[in-house]
């Protein structure tokens, strides 16, 4: 099934917002075995969005739009794709009762429905409406007489997200006929490309179940799709294929499950041994602690985190030695030892992590180069120190150093627990 993603708002072509929905929906879609073959961004024109429209409904089997749902003269999409599929438009009761129930939720009384408001439950013929508890836009599914399947959602991440997990998605899988069962693998601290060459063979081999490799800031994800008549299928075929991978990438496997994150599986490790964790942070400067802090449930194991920027602070909290950081330098393997060292003493956490390394872009020397971080971790007295260097921006050097403390704890604490 050849899907074709259509993204509307001159907001998106000038650059004033990014196009998280088209990668959310890409993603998604991939996960669900449907290949996305284009993508186009067009702004609030009802000619432009006709002529792309047109030519998507022509050569695609399902059409997904994103945006010009809202109340507004701008607001075209819905017509466009009225017009585009040639039926006329009718206000639909049950969108009507579910604005009214939207602005009661929202403590605004139905006085403050606008004309404006009431177009959005205005529908083309013979639509599937997709009721939005979250928006005043209902989304709408179009089947076309010649078969294409053109399906609109509103812009708003938070309504368009809920609407495609509950009512797109099962609706697509209906029409493929049988379920696409799929499970992810997500790696920590491989490659892209050392993942890919490690299952080469079985990428090579695939036909059902698939295996598709993206790559994410630090991880890796392997998504396995299996076409099949119903769930238990799907799963039959699917878990030998990722029991298979986590042989292949051992510890390197953090979780199975899709919605969860490498803090999230980390935070669960730590739960399930009683383990309770602190940071110091330098270069990081709370970037580590603030994505362990996302976790909802962390404070069953966090108490406290450091950011000690300056030699003073790492000396102060943490007892540092001014010999260590006159000899070596505070990003050095001895420096970031004695941080993890001395947060064990000073909170006696169960495990410990010291970030310390030159963010850049400034400040590096021959030996030292921007990008040169240490991370140490100290788990039941037992300290493991890493050396990276890391490329790219001060940004991304220390998003990825957050990454790789976020790896070193979890493989540390299996070290000495599992
Ligand atoms: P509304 O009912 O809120 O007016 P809408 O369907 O008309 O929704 P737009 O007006 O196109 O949607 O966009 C509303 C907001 O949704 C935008 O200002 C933006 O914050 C967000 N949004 C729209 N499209 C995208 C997109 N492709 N990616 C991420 N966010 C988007």
């Amino acid at each position: 099934m050849v899907v074709e993603l259509i993204s509307v708002g001159t907001e998106i072509l000038l650059g004033n917002i990014v196009n998280t929905n088209a990668a959310y929906l890409a993603e998604r879609l991939a996960g669900l075995g449907m290949s996305v073959y284009f993508q186009e961004t067009v702004g609030d024109n009802p000619e432009r969005l006709y002529e792309v429209l047109k030519q998507a409904k022509d050569r695609s089997d399902v059409v997904i739009l994103s945006g010009g749902l809202g109340p507004t003269q701008d607001d075209l999409t819905k017509e466009t794709a009225a017009k585009v599929c040639e039926k006329g438009m009718h206000e639909d009761q049950k969108a009507k009762e579910y604005l009214i129930r939207y602005f009661k939720k929202t403590q605004r009384t139905i006085s403050e429905i606008s004309e404006n408001n009431w177009k959005q439950a205005v529908v083309p013929d013979d639509s599937i409406v997709l009721y939005n508890d979250n928006g005043t836009a209902p989304g709408i599914i179009i089947e076309a007489d010649d078969g294409t399947k053109v399906i609109l959602l509103p812009g708003p991440p938070h309504e368009l997200i809920p609407m495609f997990e509950q009512q797109v998605a099962p609706y697509l899988c209906g029409i493929e006929q049988g379920v696409l069962y799929s499970k992810v693998v997500k790696i920590d601290s491989i490659g892209e490309s050392a993942v890919e060459m490690a299952i080469l063979d079985l990428i090579n081999e695939q036909s059902n179940p698939t295996v598709a490799p993206y790559a994410k800031p630090g991880e890796v994800h392997l998504r396995v799709t299996a076409k099949a008549k119903d769930e238990e299928e799907g799963k039959q075929l699917v878990m030998p294929v990722v029991e298979e991978l986590k042989n292949r990438f051992g510890r390197h496997v953090f979780t199975i499950e899709e919605h969860v994150t490498m803090e999230e599986a980390l935070v669960d490790l730590m739960m399930k041994h009683h383990l309770t964790f602190a940071t110091a942070e330098s270069c990081t400067g709370g970037l580590l602690a603030g994505r362990l802090v996302n976790v909802p449930g962390v404070s069953n194991c966090f108490n406290e985190g450091f950011i000690t920027y300056a030699n003073e602070a790492k000396m102060k909290y943490l007892g540092v030695s001014a010999d260590t950081l006159k000899q070596f330098g505070a990003v050095s393997e001895e420096c970031a030892r004695e941080m993890s060292e001395g947060l064990a003493k000073v909170t006696g956490a169960k495990v410990t992590i010291a970030t310390t390394g030159l963010a850049g872009p400034g400040g590096g020397t021959e030996e030292k180069k921007p990008g040169l971080v240490y991370i140490s971790c100290t788990v039941n007295g037992k300290t493991t120190v890493q050396k990276y260097q890391l490329n790219g921006n001060r940004e991304k050097v220390r998003y990825t150093a957050v990454v790789r403390a976020l790896t070193l704890m979890r493989h540390s604490i299996i070290n000495v627990y599992e």
